[in-house]
Parts: structure tokens; C-alpha cells; sequence
């Protein structure tokens, strides 16, 4: 079996991929950046997106895991205590394999460029370098509502906990396949409404965000952050990819939740 570790970059979590990567080679595992069967992730939920997202052309063939060297993450849920068991169960088991839904979000372009596709494994955000943003939000083809505030944020079951949380969305349990649109501060009054709620769309909804003017938008997927003029529409469904995590013990979503917002 091949691995790779990737770290968040500090001191503490570069000695700790070190030290598992000597641990996971005693054992006879091979380091291959290019096509692990398992990717380490050392350091945050942050750090997790970023292994993520650099593996995410090979989904498919890849398993993930995740130790925290901060406090617990919601991706990341291995101590550095426990880095010895974690190798061992690498090494020494086979693992099951859990699956996470991924939101799919396609950008299509006024000007005959071609559309980008993108995955992402918390949310993608859409908001507008200047002024208020102005969205025709259309679901499954029909026209919903248009939206006016500050932006939209459409989640996955996993990304609910992070910033659509802060929006006052709901927490998704992960095995439902679906996104959430959440507002962020929608201008409601008498010539402008909106729904004022976060909708839950199931696998196949299709929410299509069409701009209403040609401004510049600022799309972030996870943690990376995209400025596009000439926006035609932003297309987001449920992903055909789920991302893929090596499990060796169970640690229930409920209890992640707990342990990280209410008390542990
Ligand atoms: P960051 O600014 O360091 O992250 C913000 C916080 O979100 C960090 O504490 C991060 O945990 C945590 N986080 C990331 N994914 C999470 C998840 N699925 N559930 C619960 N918490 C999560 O930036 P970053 O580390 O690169 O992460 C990018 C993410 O930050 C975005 O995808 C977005 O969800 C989130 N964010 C949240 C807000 C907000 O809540 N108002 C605003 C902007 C961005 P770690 O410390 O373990 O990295
Ligand atoms: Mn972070």
C-alpha cells in the first residue's frame, strides 16, 4: 500500500508526518505523493481541504484520514497521542471505507469561454467585490426567488458545520445526500423578499444561480477563492464523487458535533 502525509506546515505537525512516515516505512508501506492509496492529513480541518483538494482528481482511488494537532476537527478526528494505534490499524488492517457527499458547482460564462467545473467539500460561497448581490436562484429549472443581500452559501452535509453554521443553517448528517442553501443577510422589505430560510435540495435539484447584472463575483470553493466577471450562471448540485475516508474505529457524527460546539 502507498501513502502520503501532508502537513499544515508548523513545527509541531511537521514532526509528526515525519514520524509517521518513518512508522508507516518500518512497517513496509511505500511514500507516493502521486497516487496513494491513503492520505495523512497532519494539522487542521484547513489542512484536511487542502489534502482534499489535491487529490481530488483520483477520488476514487484514494482514502483519507485526518489528525489534528489544534483542537478536534470535524475531518480530522486522531490525536497525535494516538498516531502509533492510527499506523498499526494503517498498516496492520483492513479499513472500511466511509463516503461523504460533494457538491458538484459548475461556472458558465457570458463571453463563450469555457465552463469550470469544481468539487467541494465544505461549501461554495458566491458574493460580489462591490455592492449587493443580485441572483435570480432557480431550482430544478424554476424560477425561486431573486436574491438580494450580501451573498449565498451552498453547503455540503459535511460543510454545514462551518460556515453555513455561522448563517444559521442547519447541521446535515453526512449519509444524506443533499446541499443547503443558506443567505447571508438578505435584504427583505416591502419590494424585495426572500425565502428568509436554508433549503435542504436533494440529489438531482439542480439550484442554478444566475447573475442579474455583469459585476465581478467572488466564488469561493473551501478555501480557495475565485474573482470571475462575465458570469452566465452557477450551477450546484449533489456530486456523482464522494470523497472517501478510511475508518478504523467509529466516531459517530452526533458525537463530533457534540464534542466540538457543546461540550465533550
Ligand atoms: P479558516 O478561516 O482557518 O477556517 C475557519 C474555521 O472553520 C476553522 O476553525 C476551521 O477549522 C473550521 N472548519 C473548516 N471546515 C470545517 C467543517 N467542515 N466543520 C466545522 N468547522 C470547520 O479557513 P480554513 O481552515 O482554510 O477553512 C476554510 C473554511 O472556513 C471554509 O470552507 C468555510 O467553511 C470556513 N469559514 C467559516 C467562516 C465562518 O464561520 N464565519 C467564515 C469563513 C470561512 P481548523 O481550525 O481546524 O482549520
Ligand atoms: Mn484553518
Amino acid at each position: 500500500m502507498k501513502f502520503s502525509v501532508l502537513s499544515r506546515g508548523d513545527h509541531t505537525s511537521n514532526k509528526l508526518k515525519r514520524k509517521i512516515t518513518s512508522y508507516l516505512e518500518d512497517f513496509n508501506l511505500s511514500y507516493d505523493n502521486e497516487e496513494p492509496d491513503i492520505v495523512i492529513s497532519v494539522g487542521g480541518d484547513g489542512t484536511f481541504l487542502q489534502a482534499f483538494h489535491h487529490y481530488k482528481d483520483r477520488l476514487e482511488d484514494t482514502a483519507f484520514v485526518g489528525v489534528h494537532t489544534g483542537h478536534l476537527g470535524f475531518y480530522t478526528d486522531w490525536t497525535p497521542e494516538e498516531v502509533e494505534k492510527l499506523v498499526i490499524h494503517i498498516a496492520r488492517t483492513p479499513f472500511q471505507i466511509v463516503e461523504y457527499p460533494l457538491l458538484e458547482v459548475t461556472i458558465r460564462y457570458t463571453d463563450g469561454s469555457d465552463e469550470d467545473r469544481y468539487l467541494a467539500l465544505n461549501e461554495c460561497t458566491v458574493r460580489t467585490v462591490e455592492g449587493s448581490l443580485v441572483m435570480n436562484v432557480e431550482i430544478k429549472g424554476e424560477l425561486f426567488e431573486t436574491f438580494r443581500g450580501d451573498g449565498l452559501c451552498i453547503s455540503t452535509p459535511s460543510g454545514s458545520t462551518a460556515y453555513n453554521k455561522a448563517l444559521g443553517g442547519a447541521i446535515v448528517h453526512p449519509s444524506l445526500a443533499t446541499l443547503q442553501l443558506a443567505e447571508m443577510a438578505s435584504i427583505n422589505n416591502r419590494v424585495y423578499r426572500t425565502i428568509g430560510s436554508p433549503l435542504l435540495l436533494p440529489q438531482h435539484h439542480t439550484c442554478m444561480l444566475k447573475p442579474v447584472n455583469d459585476v465581478e463575483y467572488q466564488i469561493t470553493i473551501d478555501h480557495l477563492t475565485l474573482r470571475h466577471t462575465n458570469v452566465k450562471s452557477i450551477q450546484c448540485r449533489v456530486a456523482e464523487e464522494q470523497i472517501r475516508f478510511a475508518r478504523f474505529r467509529p466516531f459517530p457524527f452526533w458525537k463530533r458535533v457534540k464534542e466540538s460546539f457543546v461540550s465533550d
